[in-house]
């Protein structure tokens, strides 16, 4: 490859960069000529708008742009010391006034481009005081060529280049400004947007299903757009490529997962699941109805099944995640469930044994808790096939354990679910049909965005008769009357948490704070046993108090957010969460998940300990849908953050905004599943560009999965 011609040439070879420049771009992430030209405007100053000098009048408030003649910093009445500098047009000149900004003087200087906005008036004459400005050019950047223009002769075609234009601003650097930034743009910008253009991945038919313009027309557009009107339509360009590069990289995937491995064409005899779903004292919600058949139709298929079942706590993921595990067993093949912790795992075997007790099924459990001679028998069950419906920890997948014939494989996710985890039970069953639950509800742009490489099977329908948990939003003046109330419930049998945030990134100040407030509370609620758990007990030590909660021996537990886990605890009724604002919303919306479990009315407060409730807690205590939550988080957090909790490596977006954008979105997922369909390894010729553009997006992600 010519490096020198190519569009991943060093942005440093590019006219008017240079080494040291290039240094100061690559903090910015611009390595290449095309990084460059993806690096596109923050915002934009819209020039379109602006006034000649000649015309302004007393009482106008107006836009000029016109080149610094003098500047000067004056002392007027009392002190006050104004800064002045007289802006001239090829129309006229007029002074401009910033009192109180005497520092000023040091920025704004002889020879620049300003673009200023603000109130005429008349003080000696015209006058302009600016509520603000933004520097278009120094002198010596209008064109780095040396530039011999007359001063004079230049204002003219500054104002007419202007007029009518919108000034690109570009996120910069420390030694490198947004108007050197925009100046080596245009300087490079026709050569470079000659190049791009063959690299045009969508044909006109497809860009018209979505209205978007040719790429290099798009990025033309948002390095020098005439109007501020055809930006968005630009930025959508960006964003749908973003979007659907995503989505390739994600169907790429799918498509090794099912087929690296024949699936098992699970049998349509339904015996037991059908037995167990009939026993059911109740009707499936119409959610699990469709969930379950398209986990059916997946188990019978040929093909691996690589599915995320998602719904809120308490929706009835459970029910169904054991319908598909007697699926697995009537076809005399093994089903197991992974969850992340202990106390889960003992959870579900409870909840599976009493469930599948209707159809004559034990499950059996595997945990690192196990005695050697017991750990020894459930190997041995696994391996002969005697043990058909297994419920464990990590302790499934260790390099001893042998199944006889897995048929489906279930993972309670809560949060944990990783690279790692997938590839582990990749190996631990090689055919094996995979069901991902998660109780973390995410919208679905966010979940296409994500696990856009599983199926999603969404229970958005909570079972009836459910009586939400009473949630409120409170100031530190009612804690005494609150503290009253959970007195009363806890005297009635009932239990309650009082949860605290992490305090400070050091845990040993937080051990504090939580030690002193677990002291505090025995004080107060004298007569009850008050637990405490915090991030410095040793997991051992975690379970063991939540197995005294479970039993009812502790009635109030203190915590941090450990707690978050998606433990069961019927009894339990309220739930205070200590200064709330500092929580997510999806953080909130699990700890309120805590309680309400049980046939008792339930009751959850945010504290707030600022002068008032940010909105993040006024959307908390409207709701209990916690897919409407997730979609308010996403909108009030950005997505940014929520990147920030992914799990496998998915680069962050940077043209896509991920509500905003849904239509794309599913443009994009529907458009990379049809091509992989189709062309699974992209080798027509029509799709090269597209395995190209791939490898150089997401070429560390392929890899990883590969391994994943
Ligand atoms: P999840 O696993 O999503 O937290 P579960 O499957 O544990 O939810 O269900 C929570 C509770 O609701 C359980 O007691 C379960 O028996 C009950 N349940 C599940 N589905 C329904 C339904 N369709 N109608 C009524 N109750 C249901
Ligand atoms: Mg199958």
């Amino acid at each position: 490859m010519n490096v020198g011609s190519s569009i991943y040439r060093p942005v440093q070879f590019l006219k008017t960069v240079g080494p040291r420049r290039a240094e100061r771009f690559a903090r910015l992430g611009v390595l290449t000529a095309l990084d460059l030209l993806h690096h596109v405007p923050h915002r934009y100053e819209d020039a379109t708008t602006v006034a000649r000098i000649s015309s302004l009048e007393p009482g106008d408030e107006a836009t000029i742009i016109g080149r610094v003649v003098s500047t000067g910093v004056i002392r007027a009445r009392r002190g006050l010391r104004v800064f002045h500098a007289v802006l001239r047009d090829a129309t006229g000149q007029i002074e401009c006034a910033w009192p109180g900004r005497p520092w000023l003087e040091r920025t704004v200087r002889k020879g620049q481009l300003l673009l200023v906005t603000g109130p005429v008036r008349f003080y000696h004459g015209r006058q302009m005081q600016p509520r603000e400005h933004t520097l278009l050019e120094e002198r010596d950047e209008a064109g780095d060529e040396a530039d011999s223009e007359s001063a004079a002769g230049r204002e003219g075609a500054d104002r007419e280049s202007a007029a009518g234009r919108v000034f690109p601003i570009y996120p910069a650097t420390e030694g490198l400004s947004h108007r050197q930034i925009r100046a080596i743009v245009r300087v490079n910008l026709p050569t470079l947007l000659r190049e791009v253009e063959s690299r045009e991945p969508f044909d006109p038919g497809w860009r018209s299903e979505l209205g978007i313009p040719p790429l290099r027309e798009a990025l033309e557009t948002l390095h020098d757009p005439t109007a501020l009107e055809d930006v968005e339509p630009a930025r959508r360009r960006l964003a749908y490529e973003e979007l659907f590069y995503l989505q390739l990289l994600h169907a790429r995937a799918r498509h090794r997962q099912r087929t690296d491995a024949v699936g098992i064409a699970h049998s349509g005899e339904r015996r037991l699941s059908e037995a167990f779903l009939r026993g059911l004292p109740f009707r499936l919600t119409h959610a699990q109805e469709r969930a379950w058949r398209e986990i059916e139709a997946d188990m019978e298929r040929d093909v691996r099944m690589y599915r995320l079942l998602q719904g809120d706590v308490a929706s009835g993921k459970t029910v169904i995640a054991a319908a598909a595990m007697l699926k697995a067993i009537e076809n005399d093949r093994q089903a197991v469930l992974m969850a992340p912790t202990e106390l889960l795992a003992e959870q579900h075997y409870r909840t599976l044994t009493e469930l599948m007790a209707e159809v004559g099924v034990e499950p059996d459990i595997l945990t690192g808790s196990l005695s050697v001679r017991e750990r020894q028998r459930a190997l041995e069950r696994l391996a002969s096939g005697e043990a058909r419906a297994i419920v464990g920890t990590h302790a499934l997948i260790q390099a001893d354990v042998r199944f006889a014939a897995p048929g489906v494989v279930v993972i309670d996710e809560q949060h944990r679910f990783g690279v790692e985890q997938r590839r582990v039970l990749r190996e631990a069953g090689e055919r094996t049909d995979t069901l991902v639950m998660s109780a973390t509800p995410i919208p679905r742009s966010l979940a296409l965005t994500l696990y856009g490489d599983l199926d999603l099977s969404v229970l958005d329908e909570m079972p009836p008769g459910r009586t939400p948990v009473t949630t409120g939003v409170r100031g530190p003046e009612s804690r005494e009357a609150a503290f009253q109330f959970l007195e009363s419930q806890l005297r009635e049998g009932r239990q309650g948490y009082i949860v605290y945030p992490l305090i400070d990134e050091s845990e040993v100040l937080d051990l504090r704070a939580a030690t002193e407030m677990h002291e505090r509370l025995s004080e107060r609620f004298a007569g009850f046993e008050v637990g405490l758990l915090h991030g410095r007990l040793s997991g051992a030590e975690r379970e063991d108090v939540m197995r005294r909660y479970l039993a009812g021996e502790i009635q109030l537990l203190v915590s941090t957010t450990v707690i978050e886990v998606g433990i069961d605890v019927p009894n339990a009724t309220v739930m205070y969460i200590e200064d709330a604002e500092r929580f997510g919303l999806a953080q909130l919306h699990q700890l309120r998940g805590r309680v309400g479990r049980g046939s008792y009315p339930s009751y959850c407060a945010a504290f707030y300990s600022g002068k008032e409730p940010p909105e993040r807690l006024e959307a908390f205590a409207r709701t209990t849908d916690g897919f409407e939550l997730a979609r308010a988080d996403l909108r009030l957090r950005g997505q940014g953050n929520l990147f920030g909790e992914r799990q496998h490596g998915v680069p962050e977006l940077r043209f896509a905004e991920l509500e905003r954008d849904s239509d794309l979105l599913e443009h994009a997922w529907r458009k990379a599943r049809k091509l992989v369909a189709s062309d699974p390894k992209l080798e027509r010729r029509e799709h090269r560009q597209f395995a190209r553009d791939l490898v150089e997006r997401y070429g560390r992600s392929e890899a990883l999965y590969e391994v994943g």
